[in-house]
This record gives structure tokens, C-alpha cells and sequence, in this order.
């Protein structure tokens, strides 16, 4: 089967001043000592659900601000043009640290989080997603259908509701709220499908899962092809792999968003996967396709 990769388009700076980020707090992000990466949420992997008193209260303890000199130390890394000096990297080093936990403590924390809002294995908790509905300006309008800003992806309602009413699959829609709790023109997706693994064409390379944060990365020393494993691919229209951040449509839902209800505003670029060639290695940047 064909398969894309969405990849952000054009940016709409007006959508991203319209938001307002204080209705959702962040998951901690972790890093792993055992494979020494740091490790964020995937992409359209957010839990728009209502942000409980219970998890306002669990989330608080990592939703503190970075202390005040560790800041002032790492803005003058700048001021001052030493971002190359030893000292500037033990600075880079605890900014990247802060706030981060370690995978076991992440985990039990995904439990905790799965119990209270009764999440199937479906839907995703990854370290540094945001809990919580999403808000916008009243007086905001969409002018695309589609819209993805490298950690999200949206549908205005229109084109929402159509994906939803063609029997589209692996998507939940959750709407993003004025602040007056009223429903805006924007739906946020949450992508639910998985294919797993892709199978590797060209000889080379193979996959390796970190047996500490239980990440999947692929090694090798030149790039690989790759093709859609069928067998690993749960049939959904929206999904992500077991690696990398991305996320990927089948081809029915690349014909609908390229058909004529959507034509005109889908700010996004779907790139053809069949055969891509992949780097080993850059998945740990969370880019692994070429
Ligand atoms: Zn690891």
C-alpha cells in the first residue's frame, strides 16, 4: 500500500498567537540514561481531555518554572557568544535535564494517568505531551481544513466532521474551546492507528529497542529503504510507528484530503513513503526519513 508522511506546510503565525496555553499542563519529559536521549511526545499524541483536580494536582510538581539563574546563566551564553566553552555545555546540559525523569518513573506515572482518564492502549501518553483542553481566541477563523504545526494537527470544523462522516479511522477529534468554554472553528486530532515497525528493503540495517525506555531505534550505516509492514499496520487511515515522531496516512485518506472538498486549503505536504530511503540514526533527532 502507499503511504505518506504529513509534514507542516505553510505556517499560520495568527493560529499560533490565538492560543492560549493555560488550560494544559505538560508531561515531564525523560531522559534515558541507558541510551542518552532525551525523549518527547510524539506528534498529534496530546490528551485534550478536561485537566482534573487530580491531575492538576499530579502534574504540578513538573510544571515548575526553570529557576531564575539557571536562565540568567544560559541567556548570557549568548549575550556573551560562548555557546563553545566547557562551562556553556554543563549550562546546555542542565537545561536540557530540567524538569526531565527517568523512564521508570514516566512509567508509573502513565499508569496513574491511563487509571484516572480510562485511556485504551490506543491512545498514546509520551513524555511532554500537553494534558488538557485546548484554547483560542474567540475571534478566530480558520482559513485552512488541514493545518499541522510540527506538534499538533487540526481540522476546522468543517473538514472534521467530513473525514469523520467518510468513516475516516485512527483520528479522535477533540474541540479547542474560546475561553468562554464554548466550542471554536478548530478541532485538535489525537492519531490513534499504528503500523508498528516499517519492514526494511535493502540489506543493512536493523532495529534495536532500548531496554530501559523501551524506544525503538534503527541502526545501520547508510540509509534503508522501507515499506509499510502490513502485517504490523492495524488498518488505520491516521497512524504513527513504533519510531520517530511522525505521523502517517494511508492512501485512502491521502485521495480524500486530495479530493475536491478539500483541495484548496490543506496546509500540509503529504510525502510519498513507498520506498523512502531512511538514515539510521536520525531517528534519535525524532527526523528519521529522508
Ligand atoms: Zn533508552
Amino acid at each position: 500500500m502507499r503511504w505518506f508522511d504529513i509534514e507542516a506546510d505553510i505556517t499560520d503565525w495568527r493560529f499560533g498567537e490565538s492560543l492560549n496555553l493555560k488550560s494544559r499542563l505538560l508531561l515531564p519529559r525523560v531522559y534515558c540514561p541507558a541510551c542518552g536521549q532525551y525523549w518527547g511526545s510524539k506528534i498529534a499524541a496530546d490528551i485534550p481531555e478536561p485537566l482534573l483536580p487530580q491531575v492538576r494536582e499530579l502534574l504540578k510538581p513538573y510544571n515548575r518554572r526553570m529557576p531564575e539563574e539557571l536562565k540568567r546563566k544560559f541567556l548570557q551564553i549568548f549575550d556573551e557568544d560562548k555557546e563553545d566553552d566547557p562551562e556553556s555545555q554543563e549550562i546546555f546540559r542542565q537545561v536540557d535535564m530540567f524538569g526531565c525523569i527517568s523512564p521508570d518513573e514516566f512509567f508509573a506515572l502513565e499508569g496513574i494517568l491511563r487509571d484516572i482518564y480510562n485511556l485504551p492502549p490506543s491512545r498514546l501518553i509520551e513524555p511532554g505531551a500537553s494534558v488538557g483542553p485546548l484554547l483560542v481566541r474567540k475571534s478566530f477563523h480558520p482559513k485552512w481544513d488541514v493545518y499541522y504545526d510540527s506538534v499538533a494537527l487540526y481540522f476546522s470544523l468543517p473538514a472534521g466532521d467530513e473525514l469523520l462522516s467518510m468513516g475516516i479511522t485512527g483520528l479522535e477529534l477533540f474541540p479547542v474551546y474560546t475561553r468562554g468554554g464554548k466550542p471554536s472553528e478548530v478541532y485538535e486530532a489525537v492519531v490513534t492507528g499504528y503500523a508498528g515497525l516499517p519492514s526494511l528493503v535493502s540489506p543493512g540495517g536493523e532495529y534495536f529497542q532500548c531496554p530501559e525506555c523501551k524506544r525503538w531505534y534503527l541502526r545501520g550505516d547508510h540509509p534503508l529503504k522501507v515499506r509499510l509492514d502490513e502485517s504490523q499496520w492495524d488498518g488505520s487511515d491516521f497512524f504513527h510507528l513504533a519510531w520517530g515522531r511522525g505521523v502517517y496516512v494511508s492512501e485512502r485518506a491521502y485521495e480524500i484530503l486530495n479530493s475536491p472538498f478539500f483541495s484548496t486549503e490543506v496546509w500540509v505536504s503529504l510525502k510519498p513513503m513507498d520506498g523512502a530511503w531512511v538514515h539510521p540514526d536520525f531517528d534519535l533527532a525524532g527526523n528519521p526519513f529522508s
